[in-house]
């Protein structure tokens, strides 16, 4: 094994303290600190009910065990059965455990999520949720400092998940872009002039506000011209008069790596499945500008406006972080140049704690070029992010965040044409869902008080997650030299296994093969995913390096990649590292030698 398989990096102590002080252990080491935190959530929630009301009338005295009356309280046993039955569970705490976006909780995550759960606020009001939805505000503007917007200023909630997040997103978008045009359509209805719809969708609301009150455009005539709020078949019918081409609606801007909620968006937005515009990957696996370019040109052409240009931090599969930082500044031209403003979003649900890794020693565990993207993540429109993920809090916990009110403005449907201040009473008007828990927010707002979100608190942790994934990509392909990593930004390694010439039909069987060997093995859980046409830069990419070839005819092969998740915490014990690394080259060495064994017969 290389020696940076077993080296502990600058940054590693601190980190280690951080996952020894607020992690369970991976051999549960903090048993009793969790037990006493929980003793104590549970006291104190118990001399709260019954300090309260003390003229209230009593239930009843506890059951007695065995007690005639209570030989139908199976709680006890059926609660033992749950428990046995949950033991079926992956045991997704281990760091043998890298298939999946998941890892161990850490404790403040646990315990605030504990602690809310206990009194179940209900974050959909201020009525429902006292205290729940302060503490909701506070962890937002903690996510919105570590995001780069102005935590005084940005706007947003929790959601179930990053899905509902960029739900979240489209919904705000689509809100802004239907003001855009609806103003002027009305405008080109009433004076004649053409209508440009890709230059009206992208106007401001600046240009907005100045062309509303010279025309004097009251409430119910801008509803009346909106597809939105009136009706859509109407509408577009009455932007193909007003612009003298058939209007085909807007589309959105999507990379090649994106999650599958952007198909689901789509779809439930209305918008069509063709609405979803594909930008190709770079040789890396990040959007590539230049595509991005054609795509706003082929958009401008054809007379569709550009719903949003979704990037992606962290890609679902390979960890991939866009090119943030040249993205927005093409973007910010076209805004100089040509007056468009394009809603700018960063699906972050994976990647958006990364964030916490800049300005100070954890920053050195990035490249340059991933620092540099993650820096410009605060010149969005909006954001998704996941404390379900790399925030080590329990599911089912997304973020949505934007950097201001302005932002924030979504269609109420009580007044949805009214510009109104964001309402003091409650979200419910504002949120895609309806009655919402504070405990993803209590759990996320435990975490920012203790661990931190700063590059010596989560960042810390998350840069020697990182350098887990590259100790085991060193070590790996050192011992085995059929492995063929994939260029990576985060803590995601993904390897085919390659030999020098071969076609990627015979790579891929192998890879598979291996795969299934891990499915069968006790030992390690790791994920595959297939590299589609999307990737087909990098899959190119990855063939010239050990000179294999695409042998599918007319091109376009896939390749399949065994997909390995670094972020359990554990993995900064150096004993970890020092113990598994060596396992898991041996099982990989066993599921070739098994392949050989076939091959030879
Ligand atoms: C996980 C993920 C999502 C979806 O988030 P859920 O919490 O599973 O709903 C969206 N985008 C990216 C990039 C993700 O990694």
């Amino acid at each position: 094994m290389g020696a940076e398989a077993t080296d502990v990096p600058m940054t590693a102590d601190p980190a280690r303290e951080l996952v020894r002080t607020y992690f369970p252990g991976a051999r549960s080491e903090n048993e009793s600190r969790l037990r006493g935190e929980i003793d104590a959530t549970l006291d104190h929630w118990f001399r709260w009910r019954s300090g309260r009301f003390d003229d209230s009338a009593r239930v009843g005295e506890p059951p007695v065990a065995d007690a005639p009356a209570h030989q139908d309280d199976r709680l006890g046993s059926r609660l033992l059965a749950l428990c046995d039955a949950l033991t079926a569970e992956t045991p997704t705490f281990s760091p043998r455990y890298i298939a999946h976006m998941k890892a161990d909780l850490s404790l403040p995550g646990l315990l605030g999520w504990f602690a809310a759960m206990l009194h179940n606020p209900n974050n959909s009001s201020r009525d429902a949720s006292r205290v729940g939805s302060v503490i909701e505000t506070e962890a937002v503007a903690a996510l919105a400092g570590m995001l780069g917007y102005d935590p005084a200023r940005a706007q947003g909630h929790f959601t179930s998940g990053g899905t509902v997040a960029n739900f979240e997103a489209v919904w705000r978008a689509r809100y802004r872009l239907d003001h855009w045009l609806a103003l002027a359509l009305h405008d080109s209805e009433t004076t004649g002039e053409t209508l440009d719809p890709f230059a009206a969708a992208h106007m401001g609301w600046e240009r907005f506000r100045s062309l509303r009150a010279a025309h004097a455009v009251s409430d119910d005539r801008l509803k009346s011209c909106s597809a939105a709020a009136s009706n859509p078949g109407d509408g577009w019918r009455r932007i193909s008069r007003a612009s003298g081409r058939d209007y085909r609606g807007p589309v959105m801007l999507v990379p090649g790596n994106r999650h599958y909620s952007w198909s689901k968006s789509a779809n439930l937005f209305g918008l069509g499945g063709e609405a979803i515009w594909s930008v190709a990957l770079d040789a890396g696996g990040r959007l590539d500008l230049a595509d991005l370019e054609r795509q706003v040109d082929r958009a401008e052409t054809d007379g569709r406006p550009i719903l949003m240009a979704v990037a992606v931090a962290g890609a679902t599969e390979t960890g991939a972080v866009d090119p943030l930082d040249r993205i927005y500044d093409r973007m910010d031209q076209w805004r100089a140049e040509r007056g468009w403003r394009i809603w700018r979003h960063v699906d972050a649900a994976y990647g958006g704690f990364l964030r916490a890794m800049l300005d100070g020693p954890s920053e050195a565990a990035l490249t340059p070029e991933t620092a540099a993207a993650l820096r410009a993540m605060g010149r969005s429109d909006s954001i998704t992010i996941d404390p379900h993920k790399l925030g080590y809090v329990p599911y089912a916990c997304g973020a949505f965040l934007t950097p201001d009110a302005e932002r924030y403005a979504v269609s109420a449907f009580d007044a949805p044409y009214l510009d109104r201040p964001e309402l003091g009473e409650g979200k419910w008007s504002s949120t895609l869902e309806g009655s919402r828990s504070a405990a993803g927010a209590a759990a996320t707002w435990l975490t920012a008080e203790t661990l931190g979100f700063g590059s010596d608190g989560l960042g810390s942790i998350l840069a020697v997650t990182i350098e887990a994934r590259q100790a085991f990509e060193t070590a790996v392909s050192e011992a085995v030299p059929e492995a063929r990593f994939l260029p990576a930004d985060s803590n995601i390694a993904c390897f085919a296994l390659a030999r020098p010439g071969e076609g990627l039909g015979r790579s891929n069987a192998r890879t598979g093969a291996v795969f299934d060997h891990f499915q069968r093995s006790p030992h390690f859980a790791v994920s595959r995913t297939t590299l589609g046409v999307d990737n087909a830069a990098l899959i190119a990419n990855v063939l010239a390096r050990h000179g294999g070839h695409d042998d599918r005819p007319g091109g376009g092969g896939e390749m399949l990649v065994i997909r390995c998740v670094f972020m359990n915490p554990y993995w900064s014990e150096p004993s970890v590292r020092q113990e598994l690394l060596p396992r898991f080259i041996e099982e990989l060495r066993e599921a070739l030698a098994g392949l050989n064994a076939t091959e030879a017969a």
